[in-house]
C-alpha cells in the first residue's frame, strides 16, 4: 500500500493523532500553515473530493463535523478557522487521499492567492 495516509490509518507510520471515530481519524499537518492545523481524513480511501459517491454523503459529514468539535476543544470558535478541501493540481491537492484542513490561530484573507 502506498497511499500515505492510509498508512497513517492504519498506524503503519507515525502521526500526531489527535482525533478518532469510526468514520475518521485526525492528526497534525507536518508542515503546519497556522499555529493549528490538523488533517481530518476518512478512514476510507477516497483520492479526491471527485470520487465522492452518494452513499460517502454520512462520511462528509462527519469530516465537517469532526473538525467543529477540534476547533471546539482548541477554543477557535469565537475566533474563527478555515476549513480547506483542495482538489487536483489547481485545487493545491498534493496527497491523493481525501482530507479536510482545519485551520486556525491567525487570521485569513479572501480571496485566497
Ligand atoms: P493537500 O495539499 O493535498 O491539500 O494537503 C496535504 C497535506 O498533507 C499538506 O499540508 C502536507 O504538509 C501534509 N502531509 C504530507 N505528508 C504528510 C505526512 O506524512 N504526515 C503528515 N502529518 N502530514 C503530511
Ligand atoms: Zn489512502
Amino acid at each position: 500500500m502506498t497511499c500515505i495516509f492510509c498508512r497513517i490509518v492504519n498506524k503503519e507510520i507515525q502521526a500526531d493523532i489527535v482525533y478518532e471515530d469510526d468514520w475518521v481519524i485526525a492528526f497534525a499537518d507536518i508542515h503546519p500553515q497556522a499555529a493549528t492545523h490538523l488533517l481530518i481524513v476518512p478512514r476510507k480511501h477516497i483520492s479526491t473530493i471527485n470520487q465522492l459517491q452518494e452513499q460517502d454523503a454520512e462520511l462528509a459529514g462527519r469530516m465537517i463535523l469532526a473538525a467543529k468539535k477540534l476547533a471546539h476543544e482548541r477554543k477557535l470558535s469565537e475566533n474563527g478557522y478555515r476549513l480547506v478541501m483542495n482538489c487536483n493540481a489547481d485545487g493545491g491537492q498534493t496527497v491523493f487521499h481525501l482530507h479536510l484542513h482545519l485551520l486556525g490561530g491567525r487570521r485569513f484573507g479572501w480571496p485566497p492567492g
